[in-house]
């Protein structure tokens, strides 16, 4: 059987467990398609996933990577989109087409929605077999590093302001985390949008950044609680928007960001799931509070044209060969650096 070199690991566990080695390479099935994957990219999900999640029932060893690119090496006999030699990037989200949901036209809703890389095999090897429905064209302008690092924050950033809280121009919107992955995919979706951009990070660098890329105001978390920054800058009224993917840790703080009738939009709890919560505050402000994961195709083609045509740009923080996969997961445990961190293949060719 042909082998591939890829980013594994047997058991759950510490950073200790990641290996690159050897791993057989994937058969293509009737709509699946073989991938020569040039670049990946590191997220918060192939961290929960290592580590091992309740109901998580992997088959092990276990290949990491939600996003990644490259160029088709062979296609299913049922794929017609796609043949050898184009280039592409995978968007990690797999739906059913057949429940009620989907029927319905949102296949994020899903009753057998999973996610490649977390629920099955990921990209982050030299070789991936993924369904062709989860691949999109990347035109010949756009480098690997940009292909591999943008679907699965753009997509997920996008689809929480423009579709979940459906921001209009001249809103105010507050974004926790702006230098890590969906935080600066938030900052330059809500900035496009015409809205006023409030950004939070953790040292005076990242805020720096932050400006850089669209953020109208800036606020270092580790000097003040950002809800007093932000009524201080909105002269008490609070943001329409507050976008959210930190959880336990910031969750008070962010109901009282907001103005009344205002939208917190959260994708994530990097830093745990039960904060209280204050009922009061909710029903007298008449505050909304909205759940928001990954997006649809639509989505997905909807701004990745926009990174494409280089109106959205993620951020590289670091590439690395993917035998130092556990450094680039540390990059993001430890939250240094802003951006994407992008593994590529050790044998890949420089560009
Ligand atoms: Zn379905």
């Amino acid at each position: 059987m042909p082998a591939m070199q890829a980013v594994q690991f047997a058991s759950h566990g510490d950073r200790d467990v990641i290996e690159y080695g050897e791993h057989p390479v994937p058969d293509v099935g009737r709509d699946e398609v073989r991938v020569d994957i040039a670049a990946g990219a590191v997220n918060h999900l192939d961290i929960w996933t290592r580590r091992g999640v309740p109901g998580l029932d992997l088959s092990m060893p276990h290949i990491p990577g939600s996003d990644g690119a490259g160029v088709v090496q062979r296609v299913g006999e049922g794929v017609s989109r796609f043949e050898p030699g184009d280039r592409v990037a995978v968007s990690a989200a797999s739906s059913c087409g057949d429940c009620e949901f989907c029927r319905d036209g949102d296949p994020t809703l899903c009753v057998h929605f999973h996610l490649i890389g977390e629920h099955v095999r990921g990209v982050h090897a030299e070789q991936a077999v993924v369904p062709a429905d989860n691949l999109v064209p990347v035109p010949d302008h756009v480098d690997w590093e940009t292909a591999a690092a943008a679907p699965l924050v753009f997509q997920t950033a996008w689809r929480m302001l423009v579709t979940r809280a459906d921001i209009d121009p001249g809103e105010s919107v507050l974004v926790l985390g702006a230098s890590g992955g969906v935080g600066h995919a938030a900052v330059q979706i809500a900035d496009h949008a015409g809205a006023e951009v409030y950004a939070t990070a953790s040292s005076d660098e990242k805020l720096e950044y932050a400006s850089g890329i669209g953020a109208d105001h800036t606020i270092n978390y580790e000097a003040e609680p950002f809800d007093d920054a932000v009524r201080e800058l909105t002269g008490g009224r609070g943001v329409d928007v507050v976008v959210d993917h930190v959880g336990a840790e910031s969750w008070q703080q962010s109901l009282r960001s907001l103005a009344k009738g205002g939208r917190l939009v959260t994708c994530g709890a990097t830093t745990g799931p039960n904060p209280e919560t204050d009922i009061n505050r909710i029903f007298w402000n008449q505050l909304e509070v909205v759940g928001s994961t990954m997006g649809t195709p639509g989505e997905v083609d909807d701004v990745l044209e926009l990174v494409w045509d280089g109106t959205l740009e993620p951020a590289i923080r670091s590439v690395l060969p993917m035998s130092d996969a556990a450094r680039g997961h540390e990059l993001l445990e430890e939250r240094e650096g802003f951006g994407k961190v992008v593994l590529k293949p050790d044998n890949a060719p420089n560009e």
